[in-house]
């Protein structure tokens, strides 16, 4: 079996891989930390104007028309690069969910605005009483004339206070089966009646609660059919990235690398030679490699035009998983001084251990919970009877 990749592909991730060395500096990356935002309007504008918003789109968008596996290879690179990317990746799905489901004017309008780095974008789909159940969406829209009255609350919008639009899942139908009786909008964030509350979560990311009162839009910001936002969720939800954390479990272990490496114990001896610190070491170092493995199969079936759902889902899942178990195994080695944050003196591996073990606990929550990941292998991958999971 050979598992290189074409020459192309390494040529292009070779190219991406100088841009970001040169773009993505420790103050971009000491910026992201601070704020909790994942997001660089900086970085965002230079890697649009470099064509890699639209790289995978095609030339009559203004795109490169690379294939999956480049694609892949640009965002691995852009993870191992530890860019603050998360807007790049909402804005890039929103515009491929436009382009299948949007109205002519949506395609024209916001797709180009989105490619050129103008405008972001931020996801309201959870509420408080509907997170992996999402079809239990209560926020409601309600039409008048041309026009839709908006009234509810969002959890977690993270982004909004950087995004001009929020892709938003709201319930036009109350009368029928929750799947349904649901409509999805594109709203623009400056539409009176939408406030932001900040939420600074235990790893260091802000989010946000999104409150929507009377809030009233044109028709035109539909995307999709009345009380077909299933259909328009269910597409977006092929564009949510698969492993793309795989770069943070590399950075990590590099991270452990470098400490062990210099860090001595009371008798003077490295601690990179200490065979219970190798140990994890190489653990984290094989989870690495598997998660890799399996994010490639998922881009290698999307190449050969194959949809790898639950491929992706397998990927997201066993990443994640492995992510935390690599952080838990790793602080453990640096002791207590491992436990001090970024930027207090004396942090072991200043303190980037200690930050990834409070960040790494989110990341088998969003994007589908590792239960719901099971519920979605079991189903469709090993054909078991199905759950009461739809996300
Ligand atoms: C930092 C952060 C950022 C986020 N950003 C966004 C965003 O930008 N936009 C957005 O819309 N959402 C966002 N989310 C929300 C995220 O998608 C949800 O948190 C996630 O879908 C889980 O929903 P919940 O928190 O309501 O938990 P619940 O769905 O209430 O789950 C609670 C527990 O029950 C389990 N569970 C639920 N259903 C099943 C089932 N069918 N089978 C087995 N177990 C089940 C879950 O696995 C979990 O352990 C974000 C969340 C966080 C924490």
């Amino acid at each position: 079996m050979d598992f290189s990749l074409p020459p192309e592909v390494e040529a292009f991730r070779a190219e991406v891989r100088a841009f970001l060395a040169e773009h993505v500096t420790d103050e971009v990356i000491e910026r992201a930390h601070a704020t909790g935002t994942m997001h660089d309007w900086g970085l965002h504008r230079q890697m649009a104007a470099e064509g890699w918003l639209s790289a995978g789109w095609p030339a009559e968008f203004g795109g490169q028309g690379r294939s999956p596996l480049e694609m892949n290879a640009l965002t691995e690179e852009m993870y191992l690069s530890g860019a603050p990317v998360d807007g790049l990746g909402v804005a890039s799905l929103v515009a491929h969910t436009l382009l299948i489901d949007g109205t002519d004017w949506q395609k024209r309008t916001v797709i180009p605005r989105i490619l050129s780095g103008e405008v972001m974008c931020c996801l309201g789909y959870s509420e408080p009483d509907a997170g992996s159940d999402v079809a239990a969406c209560a926020t409601r829209a309600v039409r008048d004339g041309d026009e839709w009255v908006i009234n509810g609350q969002k959890m977690f919008t993270t982004l909004a206070h950087e995004a001009h639009y929020v892709f938003l899942l709201t319930r036009t139908n109350p009368d029928v089966a929750k799947h349904e009786g649901l409509t999805m909008f594109l709203v623009p964030m400056d539409t009176p009646g939408i406030e932001i509350t900040p939420v600074h979560t235990m790893g260091g990311e802000r989010t946000n609660i999104t409150f929507y009162t009377d809030v009233r839009v044109d028709d035109r910001h539909r995307v999709g059919e009345v009380d077909g936002g299933w259909k328009v969720m269910m597409t977006a939800l092929v564009f949510e990235r698969n492993s793309a954390w795989y770069g943070e479990c590399v950075r990590l272990l590099d991270t452990a690398v470098a400490w062990a490496t210099s860090a001595r114990d009371a008798d003077g001896r490295r601690l990179i030679d200490d065979p219970l610190v190798r140990e994890r070491l190489a653990r984290a170092a094989v989870g690495n490699e598997v998660a890799n493995l399996l994010g490639w199969r998922a881009a290698w079936m999307a190449a050969e035009g194959q949809l790898p759902g639950v491929e992706g889902t397998m990927a997201k899942l066993f990443t994640t998983e492995h992510y935390q178990q690599a952080a838990d195994d790793l602080i453990d080695i640096l002791g207590p001084e491992g436990l001090r944050r970024h930027g207090e003196p004396g942090a072991a591996a200043d303190g980037w251990v200690e930050a990834t073990y409070r960040h790494c606990q989110v990341t088998t929550i969003y994007g589908g919970t590792s239960e719901v990941c099971r519920g979605i292998i079991a189903e469709r991958g090993l054909g078991l009877p199905r759950s009461r999971s739809s996300r």
